[in-house]
């Protein structure tokens, strides 16, 4: 076997991302402007198309509101539905650290659930017993792609009275039970990072029925202003303009949205090019006793964000594929075992066994629709004999 380098990842970009960025460029507009609505007009139309409805017959009800990131996006759902100081967030301990980080901003406390062995999604029942009265909602996030419980997650959501803020910077685009992921918890929030399935560079959108909260969503992802910058400089605004809060500045840019344009128009091109890498990975693994491949749910969809495997000696088989030239990752070094989580709110190392055990064992491996067949076929014999030598 000729020995090959394949990276963990490669964001797509092509022709038409290039030629987007240039005439956003060359319009002479680089902030948010009218691409940026044009974008979230489009965003909004993506996750409406799944709807049948005989009463929802146009997307005005959508609220797509596009910022500089998703941890922007979690931050500023926090805020709409009103976390306050010494309030309590019940997230999994299996997440990148930002849907923690952005509930220590208002001095509340992310509470850590462990997860189910299979998914790696938040076990949902051990969500009540971190239930008290200071907690104001869950964070629920689709790991690689794949809807966590929703029904039991709303089903508990709605007996004691709690938010849900769903972290989707998996899931573009993913189903539960049929239903896009966007448009089940009161605020579900997408990331554009450059390894997600939808890369502007950088990028987030919150996406809502609820107007209240896209409004203030809107007002502070720039400083809290009553306007936003498209209605100050353009004819129709004006100078006045009121600070009505202390927001952020969290606006993405014209040239971001550019992007996302040209992406969100080959969204499903995209995705069924990852499907095709997931089905060669778990035809070739699902027979191999060492590899347990991912558990994905009969009712729900994933967009194979990532593909985790797990292995014994996890280590050793990350260290004999990067001498073959692949690249690999590790997702997630689980919220509790880092030393500031640990240290403020006194979590150990050794809570949450079933995050621990999949933490130990996991390896995320390269998937993204830039990757050939012969690639594909390299990682899965890299990973064979890594695993069964
Ligand atoms: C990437 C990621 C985020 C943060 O997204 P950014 O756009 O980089 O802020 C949040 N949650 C999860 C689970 C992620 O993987």
């Amino acid at each position: 076997m000729k020995k090959q380098q394949i990276a963990f990842h490669k964001t797509h970009i092509t022709d038409d991302e290039i030629n987007a960025v240039v005439e956003a460029l060359k319009s002479g507009w680089t902030t948010m402007g009218p691409k940026t609505v044009e974008f979230e007009r489009m965003f909004a139309d993506y996750l409406f198309k799944d709807v049948n409805s005989p009463i929802l017959y146009n997307t005005s009800f959508i609220h797509a509101v596009s910022l500089n990131s998703a941890t922007a996006a979690l931050h500023l759902a926090l805020k709409a539905i009103g976390i306050d100081e010494g309030d309590e967030v019940i997230l999994p301990t299996n997440t990148f650290v930002s849907t923690a980080e952005v509930v220590t901003y208002f001095k509340a406390k992310p509470v850590l659930c462990d997860i189910e062995y299979g998914t790696h999604n938040l076990d949902t029942g051990k969500l009540e017993d971190l239930i008290t009265e200071k907690t104001r909602a869950i964070i629920p996030v689709h790991f690689a792609g794949q809807p966590c419980d929703m029904d039991e997650i709303m089903e508990v959501a709605n007996r004691h009275q709690l938010k849900i803020i769903e972290d989707a910077a998996h899931a573009l685009p993913s189903f539960y039970k049929g239903k896009k992921i966007g448009l089940i918890g009161d605020i579900t929030c997408f990331s554009f990072y450059a390894t997600k399935t939808l890369s502007t560079g950088e990028g987030g959108m919150a996406v809502t029925i609820d107007s209240g909260y896209a409004e203030k969503i809107r007002t502070n992802r720039l400083h809290g202003i009553s306007k936003d910058a498209w209605n100050r400089y353009t004819d129709k605004g004006n100078w006045y303009y009121e600070v009505v809060d202390n927001g952020n500045k969290y606006n993405t840019t014209d040239i971001n949205s550019a992007l996302g344009i040209v992406q969100l128009a080959k969204l499903e091109e995209l995705r069924d090019r990852r499907q095709r890498i997931a089905a060669m990975y778990t035809r070739a693994f699902e027979g191999i006793s060492g590899i347990t491949i991912p558990e994905i749910r009969a009712d729900r969809e994933t967009c194979w964000h990532l593909y985790v495997i797990k292995v014994g000696d996890r280590n050793n088989v990350i260290k004999k594929l990067k001498d073959l030239g692949v690249s690999t990752s590790v997702h997630f070094i689980p919220v509790h075992k880092h030393p500031y989580y640990r240290e403020r709110y006194g979590y150990r190392n050794d809570d949450y066994p079933v995050a621990n055990s999949v933490f130990e064992e996991s390896i995320s491996l390269p998937i993204y629709p830039d990757l050939t067949d012969e690639e594909v076929q390299y990682v899965i014999d890299a990973v064979s004999g890594a695993v069964t030598k």
